[in-house]
């Protein structure tokens, strides 16, 4: 029986108005998701040219009869839907009936199938179907397609950066690599070889694969339910983070999805452990119930509607912060030894890194794969590592805090900037001034959480002038600085007059810090009344901390790195810049060659 059958004119047709092949990528992503309802465990993508020349794929999965290879390339024929509503009743991942056939309208393709029956070859040109005849197949589809865009030139013109054309198919490919596991993918350009995965089922084997042995290094295994969502997978640490945003990868019951509300719960979960322009690698697999997700199907996009969001959303909060509270967040500078590393690998990877060196700079946005393919040989590292040293993560409480970062002391001052510290674990480096921001930021959030009302009385009040179009806006949002205990009066023009203020504020130079606060309300940014206090907190942070070039005393360092242990998070400051960085007695030794190997 034919798997295929015809579906509705009215379908066929709501579907090809989004479908348009227009990149590389669409097709690879078509062939690719053919070859994964096919129940394929392996599938290899060989592109020549980044797949302008030739994309050639080839799979292990169920085949096709004569009857369904022929179908396949004729339009409006799908094995995946036939009536509408199956549209919005999908399990299948492509459900573009009309891919294969546009595709084959605009290259010349080879189509080989075997069903482990008889074995097929079908050759079309242009999308007039050539020959049909037996291949010698065993198992399996292979699908080449060559010379994309031979009859519409000015297709063709799209594609002329190669680069981008690749950078997007190793992205796509990636994606689906850590979206199955289980499947073995393995990518090649011009015989080049981008990614091979064992397809064993083992998710940070992929992420090893994709993203190298120091990444891998530095991701940590999560994994937490509650009664509607279950998560899990790898977050990595801070300092691993990128500057793409696509290096985080949500699944929804499998599905890879793209979501704004989801990234946001992600990034907000590593709040000031990363700068703002940067992104943590996650890969997350959320299990719902299908009633509380509702699936938006477009042909170039998968986003979704969650019910509950907010159960999800703090189960994501929850479970990254506190991973991230339990970890010594410490980058190391590692002592590597270059030249060993450059010559063997370098020089094999030299084509792809021309590659990506383009498309940086094409994309102006440095890209996330600027690493990935840094393959180290001989990879020895225990898969299992990461989920076993869980363990340390719920000896909570009492001191856990100064325990994560060990008594430093310090030794001296570079450049009225960075204090040098020891231990006897190693050689510290302190931002001093990042490390007063961070103290100072924990202080006046918790002293503006604690809603206590303790003012401090002004025998002179503070009159402050603003510009017209501020005293606008301040006028509109008093309440805020009425919450933050501030008593205020509308004073003639543009002015207000201050009579007292939370006891937490500076006492140098107030007027300084209330306007410092008016600017964050004037800013207009988020009126959310956490963000507001936090905001406040960070500028106030920022404003009163000791600066650069500011030559402290070593009694004030001391002081500086002992209340620096003890904060949450002493590792960024709230901008999410590291505050410390180390170099271990071992890497010291390495540096100077005390120790080989
Ligand atoms: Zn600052
Ligand atoms: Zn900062």
């Amino acid at each position: 029986m034919s798997k295929i059958e015809l579906m509705s004119e009215d379908l066929a047709n709501k579907i090809a108005a989004g479908e348009v092949v227009e990149k590389t990528m669409n097709v690879v992503k078509e062939l690719v998701e053919n070859a994964i309802d096919a129940q394929s465990s392996f599938i290899k993508i060989e592109l020549i040219d980044s797949g302008v020349k030739e994309i050639c794929v080839t799979d292990d999965g169920i085949g096709m009869d004569k009857d369904d290879a022929v179908m396949a390339f004729s339009r409006h024929a799908t094995s995946k839907l036939k009536t509408l509503e199956d549209l919005f009743n999908i399990e299948s991942l492509g459900f573009r009936g009309e891919a294969l056939p546009s595709i084959a309208s605009v290259s010349r393709v080879n189509l080989k199938t075997s069903d482990g029956n008889t074995g097929t070859e079908v050759i079309i040109n242009g999308g007039n179907i050539e020959s049909v005849s037996n291949s010698d197949l065993k198992q399996g589809t292979k699908v080449t397609v060559r010379d994309l865009f031979y009859n519409t030139p000015v297709r063709l013109k799209y594609l002329k950066n190669l680069y981008i054309e690749l950078a997007n198919v190793v992205e796509y490919v990636n994606k689906m690599a850590l979206s199955f596991p289980n499947i073995k993918f393995v990518l090649l350009n011009n015989g080049k070889e981008l990614l091979n995965t064992d397809g064993k089922g083992n998710l940070l084997k992929v992420i090893n694969a994709i993203y190298g042995l120091d990444v891998t290094k530095k991701m940590i295994a999560i994994e937490n339910d509650n009664k509607d969502y279950k998560i899990s997978g790898y977050i990595s640490y801070p300092e691993a983070a990128r500057t793409n945003r696509n290096v985080i990868t949500t699944l929804v019951n499998g599905r890879i999805i793209r979501n704004n509300d989801l990234m946001r719960t992600i990034l907000d979960s590593y709040h000031t452990y990363i700068p703002e322009s940067k992104y943590p690698i996650v890969v997350m697999n959320i299990e719902a119930d299908p009633y509380l997700i509702d699936i938006n199907i477009h042909p170039t996009k998968m986003d979704i509607k969650f019910s509950n969001f907010d159960n999800l959303k703090s189960l994501i909060n929850e479970t990254i912060s506190k991973k991230l509270e339990s970890l010594t967040l410490i980058p190391t500078l590692e002592a590597k030894d270059k030249n060993q590393l450059e010559e063997k690998e370098v020089k094999e990877s030299i084509n792809f890194k021309d590659v990506i060196d383009s498309y940086i700079e094409n994309n102006k946005n440095k890209s996330n794969i600027d690493n990935d393919y840094q393959k180290v040989e001989e990879v020895t590292i225990d898969f299992e590592v990461n989920e076993e040293k869980e363990s340390y993560s719920n000896q909570e409480e009492e001191d856990t805090n100064s325990e994560r970062v060990k008594k430093m002391y310090p030794v001296g001052l570079v450049h009225g900037t960075y204090i040098i510290a020891e231990n006897e674990d190693g050689m510290f480096i302190i931002d001093q001034h990042a490390a007063n921001e961070r103290i100072n930021y924990e202080k006046y959030l918790k002293a503006m959480g604690t809603h206590d009302n303790k003012v401090i009385d002004l025998l002179i009040p503070i009159k402050i002038e603003l510009s017209n179009s501020d005293y606008i806006i301040l006028k509109e949002n008093m309440h805020l600085l009425e919450e933050l205990n501030f008593t205020v009066e509308e004073f003639g023009i543009n002015t207000i007059l201050i009579r007292s203020h939370p006891y937490w504020l500076p006492t140098f130079n107030i007027e300084e810090a209330i306007r410092r606060i008016i600017e964050v309300i004037v800013s207009k940014e988020s009126f959310d009344s956490y963000k507001f206090t936090e905001k406040v907190a960070i500028t106030l942070a920022c404003k009163m901390s000791i600066k650069a070039n500011d030559h402290i005393s070593l009694e004030t360092m001391e002081y500086l790195l002992d209340t620096l242990r003890k904060t949450e998070n002493p590792f960024t400051c709230p901008h999410g810049r590291p505050t410390i960085i180390t170099y271990s007695n071992y890497e010291l030794e390495k540096l100077f060659k005390r120790a080989m190997n």
